[in-house]
């Protein structure tokens, strides 16, 4: 690499700097075994990256050293986590062997690095992304500092994306935002979090992003002005309470105002509770509850509280841990603010998550300080049937990660709380895996109700079990929770596996008739039929889905094997680029340049979220309707990318290209009759000149909304278009459908 010796003094500098802010950064409690330790495992990583750079030209070594800091740092780990993290990537990337870590820095430090080292090659491209990530979580049930140094190692990677190729920053992007993202919430590391959903947008909506940056730095002296004016009259009464406390009036993440833009399709000016309120009181845990509720009152003294909008993390703490008090009130000018009242301690909780969390366990009394111990049973139950496909055990894990939850009650009126949108059976597999496999009636506050029944805050729920009752396909339909999901599934397979042990022994028989040999021969047929595994194979045989005699047809004995017959390769799938018929009719061809290449490629638009020229788009390789280009803020995109990150392709539209586009408008409005449509179509045409290929619109009580798709040349006509639209009378929202 030419890069390396451009000039060994910088670097020298470089790394010692990163290194003195590392030692700076961490707390003064070590002892000399701590501080020599760190001290080795950092001049290891030295020598063993030394030859390595970053793709921004910088030394390899940088990147561990950030990790370590930010462990330190921003999720508040000691030693243990800070040697791991200087090692975080010697086993994979360097010569540096598992074992000389493990004889230097003892079992524990060896256990970590070994769970943040990706898997080899071994597994086949498709799952990789995600056997590394069960790796990861199989780690994770004995040392969750596993799961908090790779945390802090996504963050680094995200925080420096930007010397990367684009293709790759979208697809470590989806990655963030399929699994860690939700990952940080359920470990309540909300300041990372919040900036992982940041970075993702500022990826893939770089403009939308820097506009709401910059919108917020024009408004931050009102902003300020604004706050000193709603704290002016509470502090006084807040002096009364005797104990110290903080107020801050912080501005929301760009990625929370976005999504409020989107989600109440109202533009940022009239977005009122940009920030909010925080206040931070310096109390002991004792005190905590009763002082949050004093300042509750005397805020509410002062600004007049919208009781719908009360929210007590403090008496029920969320799953991850989160304890807080929320409560908007109507502040000077009518305007909405959010107050949020806390101790220190919560206060911590809330920003550092685990790691703070575990500090304060055994200081405080009630059973609450277990939230973690409880997820990561859960998660280990989910590991247990270890013998599931990745993809499905990711998409479990992932319904494991739940934003927002529901509380009901046993019988005993013992609390459980489950993800929003759980269903009783759901309730069953969480009581027990037992209950959930023969549960045969559910009632509800004592009315029965189907199994598939989604929980209310407040019920009451009974399981009745019988021993013979069975799970069956049908109930995978009924529970969204990853634990009884992969129970379910676990149970089916059994079922699978018994039914096709005739299969096994049909298919054995056979193949001694053929004198081929069982073993060398069973995954060429599993291959030749697209299935996934010899179980599939045994019971499609078993159900004489597939006739053991139809294999002579297909093969031919050459020796011990069975060899495929040359005809049309029938039956197996592979991805490759086939030529799509264009569905629609386009003046002109639209032109984009895929991998840097302007015609070898045939491609066409994704119909989920029509992208139009000027969009930011990449391609992806479907297995059987060639290339599709999607919008990089499309909704199917990030699962897409997530999981099947090698078949995303680099996109780019060439400029000079004339053609037309879809493009789907949602319009919002007061109903004024007829009038409405006749205007819209007026200005459409007439005035913005563009053609309408279809039109629909719904009124419901002096409300209409209307979907219009047009056809534009490209962004920054349609722009045009949304904004002409938004000025005309009567209307009150104008969006693009993202899918
Ligand atoms: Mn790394």
């Amino acid at each position: 690499m030419p890069q390396a010796t451009i000039n060994k003094e910088e670097d020298k500098r470089l790394i010692i700097n990163a290194y003195r802010r590392l030692l700076k950064s961490m707390k003064s409690d070590m002892d000399d075994t701590d501080r020599k330790n760190i001290r080795m495992a950092y001049e290891i990583a030295v020598e063993a990256h030394s030859k390595q750079r970053r793709k921004s030209g910088e030394p390899y070594i940088l990147h561990p050293i950030e990790v370590a800091r930010i462990c330190a740092v921003e999720i508040g780990l000691g030693p243990t986590a800070i040697i791991a993290a200087l090692l975080h990537d010697v086993v994979e990337d360097t010569e540096v062997t598992l074992e000389e870590v493990t004889e230097k820095f003892g079992d524990r430090i060896g256990l970590i690095v070994d769970g943040l080292t990706k898997l080899d090659g071994m597994y086949n491209v498709e799952s990789k992304q995600a056997e590394n990530f069960k790796k990861v979580l199989r780690t994770l049930v004995e040392d969750v500092r596993v799961i908090l140094i790779k945390m802090a190692d996504r963050l680094h990677n995200m925080r420096t994306l930007g010397s990367m190729p684009r293709h790759k920053q979208l697809k470590i992007a989806a990655e963030t935002d399929y699994i860690y993202s939700p990952l940080a919430h359920r470990l309540g590391l909300y300041n990372i979090k919040t900036e992982f959903q940041d970075l993702i947008m500022k990826i893939k909506e770089p403009e939308t992003y820097q506009e709401i940056v910059s919108k917020l730095q024009d408004t931050e002296q009102e902003r300020a002005s604004y706050v000193k004016e709603f704290i002016k009259p509470i502090t006084d009464a807040l002096s009364e309470i005797n104990y110290p406390y903080r107020i801050t009036g912080r501005p929301k993440s760009i990625y929370s105002i976005w999504n409020k833009i989107k989600t109440k399709k109202i533009p940022f000016e009239e977005i009122y509770d940009l920030f909010a309120i925080r206040i931070i009181l310096d109390v002991p845990i004792k005190k905590e509850k009763q002082i949050c509720w004093v300042v509750y009152s005397i805020i509410t003294d002062v600004h007049t509280p919208i009781p719908e909008r009360l929210k007590d993390w403090i008496t029920t703490p969320k799953s991850n841990g989160y304890e807080s008090l929320h409560t908007t009130v109507v502040g000077p000018m009518g305007r909405f603010v959010e107050v949020q009242i806390r101790s220190q301690r919560m206060d911590e909780i809330a920003e550092r998550g685990f790691a703070a969390h575990w500090k304060y366990k055994g200081v405080t009394t009630d059973t609450q300080a277990d939230v973690y111990d409880n997820w990561l049973d859960s998660v280990r139950e989910i590991l247990e049937n270890n013998d599931s496909d990745a993809i499905e055990f990711l998409s479990d894990f992932k319904t494991n990660l739940f934003n927002e939850e529901v509380y009901v009650y046993t019988p005993k009126g013992d609390m459980k709380i489950l993800p929003k949108g759980a269903t009783a059976l759901d309730f069953a597999f969480s009581i027990h895996t037992d209950i959930g496999y023969h549960c045969s009636a559910i009632k509800i506050n004592n009315k029965l109700v189907p199994m598939g029944y989604k929980l209310q805050n407040g019920d009451q729920v009974t399981i009745t079990t019988n021993k013979n009752q069975k799970p069956s396909e049908a109930w995978l339909k009924m529970v969204v929770t990853g634990k009884a999901r992969s129970k379910i599934r676990f149970a089916m397979k059994e079922v699978k596996r018994k039914q096709g042990e005739f299969g096994k022994e049909a298919l054995e028989r056979k193949l001694k008739n053929l004198k081929v040999s069982f073993e060398e021969n069973v995954d060429t047929l599993v291959k030749f039929y697209g299935l996934k595994s010899r179980p599939d194979l045994y019971f499609d045989i078993a159900t004489e889905e597939i006739l053991v005699q139809d294999i002579k047809d297909h093969f031919s004995v050459e020796g011990n094997k069975l060899v495929l017959i040359p005809k049309e390769k029938e039956g197996i799938e592979v991805p490759e680029i086939t030529e799509v018929k264009r569905g629609r009719k386009y003046e002109g061809t639209p032109r984009l340049m895929i991998n840097g290449s302007s015609d070898e490629y045939q491609y066409s638009l994704a119909s989920c979220c029509n992208p139009v020229q000027g969009d930011h788009v990449f391609g992806y390789l479907t297995a059987n309707v060639g290339l599709k280009i999607h919008r990089t803020t499309c909704p199917n995109a990030t699962n897409l990318m997530a999981n099947y990150g090698y078949r995303i392709m680099k996109a780019e539209w060439v400029s000079s290209t004339k053609s037309s586009f879809v493009a789907e408008l949602i319009i919002t409005g007061v109903d004024d009759g007829p009038g409405v449509i006749e205007r819209l179509s007026r200005s459409i045409s007439s005035d913005l000149g563009l053609n309408i290929r279809s039109f629909f619109i719904e009124g419901h009580e002096g409300y209409f909304e209307g979907k219009i798709n047009l056809l534009v040349t490209n962004k920054n006509q349609l722009n045009i278009a949304i904004r002409g639209l938004q000025n005309l009378d009567g209307i009150s929202s104008v969006t693009r459908t993202e899918a």
